[in-house]
């Protein structure tokens, strides 16, 4: 069976974030990062659930006109497969469940992001989730990706180059 994919699309819309999208039946089922996400298991990066987009979707890198949804410039800034690693009573739980019973945990490997990631839903709230490091060889505390790989895992473009050439 083909792996699921996983994008994290750098969005410059009205406030800067970071698209979370994992692939689920045949749609994308997103979240959006403000502050993207950390490879410190300390951090809890809040994930709000936004609409499902099409899988077209995760190959979009550019800008989404004004008065359009979403309207900004679009970047890919990692992209990969992931693995669902969510166990109970040693049997992975199918990703459906997990999204349902919002508790979710994959193995990504990206272009940047590795190693294990927990998306936990918080409790009270029917869209606020967490995506949080899990403590594995990949989790590092001191290393800030958002910062330190600003570009396109695609073209190694920056937010301004991918803005210019749409113009
Ligand atoms: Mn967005």
């Amino acid at each position: 069976m083909k792996k699921p994919i996983f994008v994290i699309q750098k969005h410059d819309a009205t406030t800067l974030h970071y698209d979370f999208r994992i692939e689920v039946d045949g749609v994308l089922k997103s979240w959006a990062v403000p502050k993207g996400p950390s490879l410190n298991p300390k951090d809890k990066r809040l994930a709000i659930m936004t609409t499902d987009h099409k899988m077209s979707y995760a190959k979009f890198e550019g800008v989404i006109p004004k008065g359009e949804y979403g309207a900004g410039t679009v970047m890919i800034w990692d992209k990969g497969t992931y693995k669902n690693i969510k166990e109970k009573d040693g049997k992975i739980v199918p990703i459906k469940k997990c999204l349902k019973d919002g508790s979710i945990e994959f193995f990504l490997d990206g272009k940047k992001l590795k190693g294990g990631f927990a998306l936990v839903k918080m409790k009270n709230s029917d869209k606020n989730w967490l995506l949080i490091k899990m403590k594995d060889e990949f989790a590092d505390a001191r290393r800030n990706l958002v910062s330190s790989e600003p570009k396109s895992a695609v073209t190694n473009r920056t937010l301004k180059e991918i803005e210019k050439a749409a113009k």
